[in-house]
């Protein structure tokens, strides 16, 4: 039996580690091309020229092909804007056609109240690199606009604020228009018209595979609230794929963030709110402040989950078949030790459960597989053969944190995305595997299915997998053992500069370092793997070479409807200087946009990713 799990292990490592170097950042060796985001195709900006072919027919109402969303409809093409007309359209149609797709984008986001989930960095000077994170801020919600006003639920209870649109607000004395925040995942709340704005015609260029019309957009008076910038949309339907710029007319004193905004193609002919980039560098909130600088993401997910139809609410229900079989030997009850065995499943399987409705969770999928290829390296070197198989879920989140529900290690994106490379991410496995193979245990409270009943945003309140000082220690003694037996074992001095610049970083990064579920690699008195640590190579900062972690959104690409993730393909990318490293950092976003149900998926460049040596 052994023999043969030795045989896959070889077979499968390789694998791994394949699929996971191939993100792994090292030294630079020859200078690559820079890869471009966007090719110009060729055209004359001009007015009143033909501008595209007509759109296809319309599609009418389009319903929702993802399970239990029977109820709710998206609209793809209603409107009598958009019917079919003379072969060529001038620019000017082209206009009264997006006009007329954002309405309908706009009834269409209310149906869905997906997650939205915004990180944010200020950033301080920094000799060496430029800048650096000086503090953080994390704000976690559910984006409702079913009123046409923008309604954040947030799922973090602070004292100082009351919600974090109005956090945002309150520290750098901004202006929202009356849709708070959410006006970013909009140009205009239905005003985007001839009437209200000026249209100039840049270009046509490409966004990934979608060719989009480039357009100047102006206000035509300064309202409060109206959007400066320019627009990309996509040329077959006119919706609006991507705006960048920012919001005219703030009353004296206040600002308007100056945002990125993207929408991906989640449903047939209908394009949602996925990323919002927002940077300032010299924002001067009050005369008598200093100017701050910062950088921040917002992230949008969990489409799929929640419509505002009722009926459809909390029915996806998506648990892995292979899990949920009764474990119970056909014909005779469980002896008590399997009885126990089986109560703390049920609690296990609740929890998943839970998390995955509530859209903290991502939908079983290959980069789990990736995470349990490496356990299984662990266990094996190790001879642990542990029953039920471990397995591994990612949570949504950016927060690093990791935890064990059961037999199930969870690990967050944020956690993965900075992981420089196998070896340390398989000491974060390691150490979760330490608390599985030592017998800590889920509290069993969560088989009981009261305890399952709450609303989504009190998640952080009612479900804890949080261990205390000496299981954490105890982990680490056995995950060291487990690591040092392990395929690993002569490449963890990169755990140790990974641990190291954590150090370094994380008075600044609360909000990054922070542990809502479940465990901080690194706390006030507690710091994982301290040995390691004492025993990493010097941090040289300005030694491009070197990269102890990675900035967020490195690794993992999340599909926003339905939740499932895979792992970014970016090619290596050299980096130029040691500014480029951005250890732990937020970064622009540049998604490779396509159509939904092609070929390709839109997998996700930010200018951290696929950094490779
Ligand atoms: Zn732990």
């Amino acid at each position: 039996m052994r023999a043969t799990r030795l045989v896959i292990f070889v077979a499968v490592l390789g694998c791994t580690a394949l699929l996971w170097a191939q993100e792994a950042p090292t030294a630079p060796a020859t200078p690559n091309q820079p890869q471009t985001q966007t090719q110009t195709a060729p055209s004359t900006p001009q007015a009143d020229r033909p501008v595209a072919d007509p759109p296809d027919p319309p599609a009418g109402e389009v319903t929702l092909t993802t399970t239990d969303h029977d109820k709710s409809k998206l609209t793809a093409q209603p409107s009598e804007a958009l019917a079919p007309q003379a072969s060529a359209v001038n620019f000017d149609q082209v206009v009264d056609r997006i006009t007329a797709r954002e309405l309908i984008f706009l009834q269409n986001l209310r149906q869905f109240q997906p997650m939205v989930e915004t990180y944010l960095q200020y950033m301080k000077p920094d000799k060496e690199l430029g800048a650096v994170p000086s503090r953080d801020q994390y704000f976690l919600g559910r984006l409702e606009l079913q009123t046409g006003r923008a309604k954040d639920v947030t799922f973090i209870k602070t004292s100082r604020f009351k919600n974090m649109w109005e956090a945002l607000t309150s520290v750098f004395n901004l202006r929202f228009s009356d849709l708070g925040f959410a006006t970013m995942v909009m140009p205009d709340n239905g005003g985007l018209s001839k009437a209200n704005y000026d249209f100039q015609l840049v270009r046509r260029e490409f966004l990934g595979d979608i060719r989009c019309l480039v357009i100047d957009v102006r206000p035509e008076d300064k309202h409060n609230g109206r959007f400066l910038g320019r627009i990309w949309v996509e040329d077959k339907d006119y919706n609006i794929v991507r705006f960048n710029g920012t919001y005219t007319g703030a009353p004296f004193m206040s600002f308007y963030l100056h945002f990125d905004s993207w929408r991906l193609n989640m449903q047939p002919g209908v394009w949602l709110p996925a990323y919002i980039y927002s940077e300032e560098s010299e924002l001067k909130p009050k005369v008598y402040v200093r100017a701050v600088r910062f950088k921040a993401q917002t992230r949008l997910w969990g489409y799929g989950l929640h419509t505002v139809h009722p009926q459809s609410e909390h029915t996806a229900v998506m648990v892995d078949d292979a899990q949920v079989k009764d474990q119970s030997e056909a014909g005779r009850d469980a002896v008590p030790v399997e009885a126990q065995r089986m109560w703390e499943h049920q609690a296990e399987q609740n929890v998943l459960d839970r998390l995955t409705r509530a859209g903290f969770l991502a939908e079983p999928g290959e980069v789990d597989k990736v995470l349990d290829t490496v356990v299984n390296n662990l266990e094996i070197t190790d001879n642990l053969d542990i029953q039920p198989p471990v397995h591994c879920r990612v949570l949504l989140t950016t927060p690093m944190e990791s935890f064990n529900v059961g037999h199930t290690i969870v690990l967050s994106r944020g956690l993965v995305d900075v992981l420089p490379d196998e070896a340390t991410l398989a000491a974060f496995l390691a150490h979760e595997l330490a608390h599985i193979a030592l017998g800590h245990r889920l509290d069993t409270q969560y088989a009981f299915m009261d305890r399952m009943i709450f609303p989504d945003e009190a998640t952080y309140r009612k479900l804890h997998f949080h261990r205390d000082g000496s299981d954490e220690k105890a982990a680490d003694e056995k995950a060291m053992e487990i690591l040092r037996k392990s395929p690993y074992s002569d490449k963890l001095g990169s755990v140790g500069l990974f641990l190291r610049m954590l150090e370094l970083r994380h008075s600044e990064l609360p909000g990054l370092v922070a542990a809502h579920l479940g465990n901080s690699p690194l706390t006030k008195d507690y710091r994982r793997f301290s040995t390691l640590e004492a025993s990493a190579p010097a941090l040289k900062t300005r030694d491009v070479s070197q990269l102890p972690a990675l900035p967020l959104g490195s690794r993992i690409h999340v599909d926003p409807f339905n939740d499932r993730l895979e792992l970014n393909k970016g090619k290596p990318v050299q980096l130029l200087s040691a500014r480029e490293k951005m250890s732990f950092e937020v970064t622009p976003v540049f998604p490779y946009l396509t159509r939904y149900g092609g070929q390709e998926s839109p997998a996700v460049a930010s200018t951290g990713t696929g950094t490779k040596q």
